[in-house]
């Protein structure tokens, strides 16, 4: 299935831009990775990283199309310690006084969630079960102090993770007040409500639903939740994004596109598709969605097209009107990002490494070990925005 597929790419490559012609070049002669099985709609696609290497041909057009652009990651995290589909999905915390030394915070579905340094040093690595979809979000009322919440979901027991970042070790410290069950949990994202100033984790499930919770301080400083929405999608959803200040909530349905709900929790769940699988932009399975703030309600929302190794870019206000796809390719020792399931983005200054801002994708297939991260700086993706809004 995957060759099928593979072939049906190649035909849709067309050579006629020198450097895109070059850059695919290049892929096919340095990189290599492992067949896929394709998924089922009731089935997570079977990934591996190291055995049985094939050549990747790269996309060059997208479905409709239109051109895919190539950029490159200066940074890849450590491997995971967990062969086979093991990484999944970033977070981005930023250190309060000393950008540079702002961090990445990565789930390993297979085993726990890991903290690396923007040179893609792993810092601290929790043992905590089959941890994914890492979000986070800063000012969190916690104990009397402000704290960075960083939350995912626990497939392992279907429960809620939550963990503040200390910010003098950069390190995660568990502050759940109990195991807070939810449904079948696939996917997690977080919304701060601008009308409320109310948090919230959303769940999304294999079976096409969707849980809301608001997460609060149990009066003893630690993180308690209490589900406040539940309503179907469709198909199997598991990213997902929320915008804290024009109040969406994007949810990838992997076999179909990208919708767009309300996020508050009193809000009925009318939705507009932003873009779709078939007959649009997207590539199943459509995977991580995050959110590039600009100033002034503007800025980008970008999602990973999986099945093509792509990042489709939408403008983060109106509409989401298509602005443009990318993929990040392998150049100066780093490999490129494939098979893409969890990205985020932060605009803003991030130390010298990082001037702008940074963009960070899974890679399915680490040239070099198990599954890591890749990172890019956000000035070969986006035009920076001149100011960022909070979150
Ligand atoms: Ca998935
Ligand atoms: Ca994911
Ligand atoms: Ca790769
Ligand atoms: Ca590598």
């Amino acid at each position: 299935m995957f060759a099928l597929r593979n072939l049906l790419w190649e035909k849709r490559i067309g050579i006629n831009n020198t450097m895109v012609a070059l850059s695919l070049a290049a892929i096919s002669a340095s990189f290599v990775y492992s067949p896929i099985t394709h998924s089922t709609a009731a089935q997570e696609r079977p990934k591996s990283s190291g055995s049985t290497p094939v050549t990747l041909e790269a996309t060059v057009t997208g479905p409709l199309g239109k051109k895919v652009e190539p950029v490159y990651a200066t940074v890849e995290t450590q491997p995971v310690v967990s062969t086979g589909d093991a990484a999944d999905d970033p977070a981005i915390w930023i250190h309060p006084e000393d950008p540079a030394l702002s961090t990445i915070i990565g789930t390993n579905k297979q085993a726990g969630i890991s903290v690396y340094d923007l040179s893609g040093k792993e810092i601290q690595f929790i043992k905590a079960g089959q941890i994914n979809n890492a979000d986070i979000r800063r000012g969190f009322k916690l104990g009397g102090e402000e704290i960075a919440l960083v939350t995912g979901g626990n497939r392992a027991n279907n429960t809620i993770v939550g963990y503040k970042v200390n910010p003098r070790t950069r390190l995660l410290e568990d502050v759940m007040a109990r195991k807070v069950t939810t449904l079948q949990i696939y996917g997690t994202c977080m919304y701060r409500s601008p009308k409320t100033g109310k948090t919230h984790y959303f769940a999304t499930s294999k079976t096409g639903n969707v849980e809301q919770w608001e997460l609060f301080d149990n009066g003893s400083g630690k993180v308690d939740a209490k589900k406040v929405r539940a309503f179907k999608v469709g198909g199997i959803v598991e990213g997902c994004v929320a915008d804290d200040e024009l109040g969406h909530v994007y949810i990838s349905e992997e076999l179909v596109g990208l919708w767009k709900y309300n996020a508050e929790p009193d809000a009925d769940t009318s939705r507009k598709q932003v873009d779709k699988v078939a007959g649009g932009n997207l590539v199943a399975d459509v995977e991580g969605v995050t959110i590039a703030y600009g100033p002034n309600g503007t800025g980008y929302l970008i999602v990973s097209s999986q099945g093509n190794h792509t990042y489709v870019v939408y403008k983060r206000e109106g509409d989401n009107e298509y602005v443009k796809t990318f993929r990040v390719s392998p150049r100066d020792g780093v490999d490129g990002s494939e098979e893409t399931d969890g990205i985020d983005v932060f605009v803003g200054n991030l130390g010298p490494q990082f001037p702008h801002g940074v963009f960070v994708a899974h890679d399915g297939y680490n040239d070099k070990g198990n599954q890591n991260f890749k990172l890019v700086p956000l000035e070969r993706i986006l035009p920076v925005p001149a100011a960022r809004a909070d979150r």
